[in-house]
């Protein structure tokens, strides 16, 4: 397990929501991986990183649906899909179907503070 700081504990641990525009992936444009924050996992890769304008980090699908778990959130008076990780139980965010049609119409929005990166070589 990473250490992580107070901030990435609140909501990988506390399922807390980082502001929207904060995040230091939210901009990452280069070729590689996204990991868990909390315990390196593999969740996603930057061929499915799109930019939706939320202010978050946004991919269409994850690298491998087995790698996450989804679950009915119905707190604050909305029903979402709650993504975690699946190696460690993490929260990473949320899943909507407002996504880019071509690709398959999913929007993974996910905290920067749920992720690491690793750039290809
Ligand atoms: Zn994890």
């Amino acid at each position: 397990m990473n250490k992580l700081s107070p901030e990435q504990d609140r909501v990988i641990n506390g399922k807390g929501t980082e502001p929207a525009f904060s995040g230091e992936l939210l901009h990452e444009d280069r070729t590689g991986d996204f990991l868990c924050a909390q315990c390196g996992y593999l969740l996603f890769r930057s061929n499915a990183k799109f930019d939706s304008g939320s202010g978050w980090p946004s991919f269409t699908e994850p690298a491998n649906i087995e790698n996450i778990e989804l679950h009915t959130d119905t707190s604050h008076g909305m029903i979402r899909t709650e993504v975690t990780c699946r190696s460690c139980g993490g929260h990473l965010g949320h899943v909507f179907d407002d996504g880019p049609v071509d690709k398959g119409g999913q929007r993974y929005c996910i905290n920067s503070l749920s992720l690491g990166f690793e750039p290809d070589e």
